[in-house]
């Protein structure tokens, strides 16, 4: 009893020395948390800003994001639309809208849709004809306050015709887009004469800041263009953009490339104009359409986008349009991704192949 009683006073006693160094410190906890910082004051949300913050209950305590950041909620899932970080330190969209085969007038109107459904990265060429027309479009969203010119990220291609003077040719583009400034600027196919040449007159635009990034398009494994190419290149490359889809994958060639931090871009995603039925009446892409409730196109763009790939489906159907963007609120399965990269043959639709 004598000795539980000597016990117990030294227990109170030791608790108080304890809570007495506590007070010592002059610091509670909670005035201690409303020190600033100072190591980390840059990354001080601006005012206001932490109103808008958004927690996935699901994620509390992981991750945090602001309103301004693109995520889509679904459920109990919170979905991240993640640029991807260029070899350059400029991040690039992973979906976006592609406009071969749009007139003008369609052009306007299928950029200006897009734009409002969300999406950010609009793919065009002066091959296409239809500059003129993705520039209006951008011009009405921007006018209508949908987005700004910052936000968004638009590429245009020098045809080969013009390796000769790709300079005039891309400000030539840029007049007919009534842009300050081009994002991404790509030779439209090599190996072609002057190709070298071009790309170097392209950098000069790079350092005139009238482009922000470069690359090249058609180019597959089966011939040493890309090593030539890159090789060549003083402001290096940052994508390939090139006939990608499941019957046709890309997988080494992005492997290769990847190991200079450069992406594949896939065009024909859905398998190209004409092509699409191949996909669309597909018995195991109708299977996995069914389990997630979505159309053939959008487990396709999906397995694009889950594989890593950038990808820009084209459409003037605004239903189409807004279709296509909505596929950040599911996920392909393991096994599904694992059925979708055997469906590769090896043969594109439209080979670009020298
Ligand atoms: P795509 O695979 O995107 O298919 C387009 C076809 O699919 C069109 O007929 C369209 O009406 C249809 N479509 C689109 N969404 C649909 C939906 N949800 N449901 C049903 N049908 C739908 O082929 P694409 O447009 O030729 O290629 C994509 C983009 O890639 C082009 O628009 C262009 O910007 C670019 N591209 C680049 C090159 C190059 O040489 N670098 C070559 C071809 C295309």
């Amino acid at each position: 009893m004598y000795k539980k009683m000597i016990s117990l006073l030294l227990a109170i006693t030791l608790s108080s020395i304890l809570l007495a160094g506590c007070g010592s410190t002059g610091q509670p906890t909670g005035a201690a948390e409303s020190v600033p910082d100072t190591a980390g004051a840059g990354a001080e949300p601006e005012e206001g800003e932490a109103e808008n913050v958004v927690v996935d209950p699901a994620l509390e305590n992981e991750v945090k994001v602001t309103s301004d950041e693109p995520y889509v909620m679904s459920g109990d899932q919170t979905y991240f639309i993640e640029d991807k970080e260029l070899n350059n330190g400029y991040k690039m969209p992973v979906l976006g809208l592609g406009t071969y085969a749009l007139t003008v007038e369609e052009a306007e109107n299928s950029v200006y849709h897009a734009l409002k459904d969300g999406y950010r990265l609009i793919d065009t060429a002066r091959a296409y004809n239809n500059e003129e027309g993705v520039g209006r479009g951008i011009q009405r969203a921007i006018e209508e306050g949908l987005v700004t010119r910052e936000e968004i990220f638009i590429t245009t291609k020098v045809w080969d015709t013009d390796f000769g003077n790709a300079g005039s040719a891309f400000e030539d583009s840029l007049a007919r887009l009534g842009l300050d400034y081009v994002d991404l600027v790509l030779l439209h196919h090599v190996p072609r004469p002057n190709d070298e040449e071009a790309y170097h007159e392209l950098e000069e635009k790079v350092e005139e800041g009238k482009i922000r990034s470069l690359g090249l398009s058609n180019i597959y494994l089966d011939n040493d263009t890309f090593d030539r190419m890159y090789e060549a290149a003083e402001i290096k490359p940052v994508l390939v953009q090139n006939e990608n889809h499941p019957f046709f994958q890309n997988t080494e060639f992005q492997e290769y490339i990847g190991q200079y931090g450069l992406f594949i871009e896939s065009w024909y995603p859905l398998g190209g104009r004409g092509f699409t039925q191949n996909y669309f009446n597909d018995e195991t892409l109708l299977g996995i359409a069914q389990a997630h409730d979505k159309t053939v196109a959008q487990i396709l763009l999906r397995w694009h986008v889950q594989a890593g790939y950038i990808t820009i489906p084209g459409s003037s159907n605004p239903d189409h349009i807004a279709e296509n963007y909505d596929i950040f609120n599911f996920e392909l399965s393991e096994e599904e991704m694992q059925t979708i990269k055997e469906m590769d043959t090896g043969h594109g639709n439209f080979n670009l192949r020298q």
